[in-house]
């Protein structure tokens, strides 16, 4: 083990949260040293693209080329991640023994897949999707792969059941609830969603818990409550869980995530933040502390975070949104809804196209797009001023009409 050196800001994690907080404290002109822990050998990259196309070969998906590293002076280290923290002495410890000392440390350390804990999951040919490499495992097993069950109805379930559909392979996917993405879309929208993947020529079964996957040496089945299915690919994605595991360990408060202030600091030790899909942060637009998994919320929360350091106050309030690409849907969602809020679903201007509007003591707070990305954009704009939209302002229009005809409550003022 070597002895302490560096301070300034240690950031662990070079995911996207991670990267927003190196490059943002740089932009805004902070001069002691940036480091980066990143457990991962490949620079950081953006995950999306992953789930939304099969990957066979060399993929480009890394946020900037390395010399941006070099040019700002960040330290990022590669596959050497933290492995312990003594929030007393203020130092990480990582995997090669090094121990770094930090004014600030900056968790950004993401989530990892929940397992699938069911006999024969780590049969070769069951995959889950969360890495660069993952992605490359999963797109070469796609080139062969003729019977594809998809486990788990969730964002990345459904991208990766339309990208094996469109490998020519059959699809089915198994969806323990009784409908499709949890609670992450409305009631109201689900059905529409389910059916345009059914009618392209997923097979979707709900309300269907798996209980084995079997094969010879390799996956050859998925044994459900209901019946056997023929699979030479099983892809699951149940769910994320925070790696908040550094933390915990260190004595910080850690609830499903690590527990941070509306600067995004922990909430029990000064010299720490958190963000990305790692944090817990109270948000205005929440009941309560909020652990959301996007790129927004990781762009913005590494912003604010590298800000405060730099100098500014300002509490994160920034609107959350969230897009997902199956196939021919394209599913974007602005603000954040909650179960018990009242939503209205419009026809778009085309067939494909549909907004389902939610509103809050009929005030609207959230709205969820199909193949409508203008509406999309409206939406963003409107909630984030915070533009009072009411139920009888959207009667028979949309957002993107009241605000050409300058008809919204905050223009008509
Ligand atoms: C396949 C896939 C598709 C997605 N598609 C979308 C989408 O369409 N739209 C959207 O908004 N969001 C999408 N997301 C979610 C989005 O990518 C994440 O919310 C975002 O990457 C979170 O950023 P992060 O920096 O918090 O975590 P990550 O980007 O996951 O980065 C965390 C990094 O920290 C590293 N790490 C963990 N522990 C340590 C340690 N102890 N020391 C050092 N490093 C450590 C990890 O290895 C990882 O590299 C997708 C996610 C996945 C996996």
């Amino acid at each position: 083990m070597t002895g302490a050196d560096v301070a300034g800001v240690v950031v662990v994690g070079g995911g996207q949260a991670g990267f927003s907080v190196a490059s943002t404290l740089r932009a805004c002109g902070y001069d002691a040293p940036v480091t980066v822990l990143a457990a991962e050998p490949h620079p950081p990259y953006q995950r999306p693209p992953l789930s939304k196309k099969a990957h066979t070969g060399p993929v480009r998906v890394e946020l900037v080329p390395e010399s941006f590293y070099r040019d700002r002076d960040i330290d990022l280290r590669l596959g050497d991640g933290a492995v312990a923290l003594d929030p007393a002495a203020r130092t990480a410890l990582t995997r090669s023994g090094t121990r770094v000392r930090y004014d600030h440390l900056v968790l950004a350390t993401g989530a990892r897949n929940r397992p699938l804990s069911v006999p024969g999951s780590h049969l070769p040919g069951v995959h889950a999707l969360r890495s660069l490499d993952d992605a490359l495992t999963i797109g070469r097993a796609l080139t062969t792969a003729r019977d594809v069950v998809v486990v788990g109805g969730g964002f990345i379930g459904l991208e990766l059941a339309r990208v094996a559909l469109a490998g020519g392979a059959r699809v089915t996917v198994l969806e323990l609830a009784g409908r499709l993405l949890g609670r992450a879309v409305s009631a109201e929208l689900e059905p529409i969603l389910r059916q345009r993947h059914e009618r392209a020529g997923v097979r979707i079964l709900t309300g269907t818990a798996v209980r084995s996957l079997e094969g010879q040496g390799r996956i050859e089945r998925v044994v459900t409550e209901h019946g056997a299915l023929p699979a030479d690919l099983v892809v699951y994605g149940i769910g994320a869980v925070p790696r908040d595991e550094l933390a915990r360990q260190a004595g910080l408060a850690v609830r499903d995530g690590v527990l941070v202030d509306e600067r995004l600091r922990s909430v029990t030790d000064p010299h720490v933040s958190a963000v990305g899909d790692c944090a817990r942060h109270p948000h205005p637009r929440a009941d309560g502390p909020v652990r959301l998994e996007s790129v927004q919320n990781a762009v913005d929360q590494g912003t604010l975070v590298a800000r405060r350091i730099a100098g500014s106050a300002a509490p994160y309030e920034n609107l959350p949104w969230f897009w997902s690409d199956q196939g021919d849907v394209k599913l974007q969602i602005a603000g954040l809804r909650r179960s018990q809020d009242e939503v209205r679903v419009v026809p778009g201007d085309t067939a494909e196209r549909l907004a389902a509007y939610a509103f809050r003591d009929g005030r609207l707070v959230a709205v969820e797009t199909l193949n409508w990305p203008a509406e999309h954009l409206a939406a963003r704009r409107t909630l984030q001023r915070g533009t009072p939209v009411s139920t009888a302002d959207l009667a028979g229009t949309t957002l993107n009409a009241l605000l050409r005809a300058g008809r919204t409550p905050e223009v008509r003022r």
